[in-house]
């Protein structure tokens, strides 16, 4: 019987790409079964979290759940490998193959979810990838005279910022009036 674990934590890196992805540090809940295989651990990881970023093509902001699955088997004794016969089987697409282990009692499980989001994650995100539809002044498709005209999107924060240290000046000047 596959043991049953759940457990909650931080991102310990970032996921996705540069436009979409899951922040270090954000929470993610890992649900996994573990089953013993005696020289090895099956585990089968479900690893639910938070996708951020923005639109490729019109900036709006993209906050959707993700949920990811890995699973992989992870040697308990360094020989697990030559036992199961996996060396000596077809490995052409595994060149650079490299046994995952348990190690002080743990898997790890960062680079296979790694992997996965790489996969499952947009590079280039558009708010139709989760279904919904782009803003009204979406660039021309042709994209080139667009997207020179978009803002860049590391400003918005402080454009947002700008706005509201306004605001404040506003209601410090209606304060001394
Ligand atoms: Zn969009």
């Amino acid at each position: 019987m596959p043991q049953h674990l759940t457990t909650t934590g931080q991102s310990p890196v970032r996921l996705g790409g540069e436009m979409l992805g899951v922040a270090e540090g954000s929470p993610v809940e890992i649900v996994a079964d573990v089953s013993n295989l005696g020289e090895s651990l099956l585990v089968d990881a479900t690893v639910y979290a938070r996708v951020s970023g923005q639109c490729s093509r019109c900036l709006a902001a993209i906050d959707e759940p993700l949920e990811v699955r890995v699973n992989d088997v992870f040697g308990i004794t360094p020989d697990f490998i030559t036992r199961d016969g996996v060396a000596g089987g077809d490995v052409d697409e595994d060149d650079d193959f490299e046994p995952l282990f348990v190690q002080d009692d743990m898997v790890d499980i960062t680079q296979l979810v790694l992997d996965e989001t790489g996969l499952t994650i947009p590079f280039n995100p558009v708010c139709d990838d989760y279904g919904h539809e782009c803003a009204e002044d979406t660039p021309s498709p042709d994209g080139i005279s667009g997207e020179a005209d978009a803002p860049d999107p590391r400003w918005s924060g402080l454009a947002g910022l700008a706005d509201s240290l306004e605001d404040s000046t506003d209601a410090e000047a209606g304060k001394d009036a």
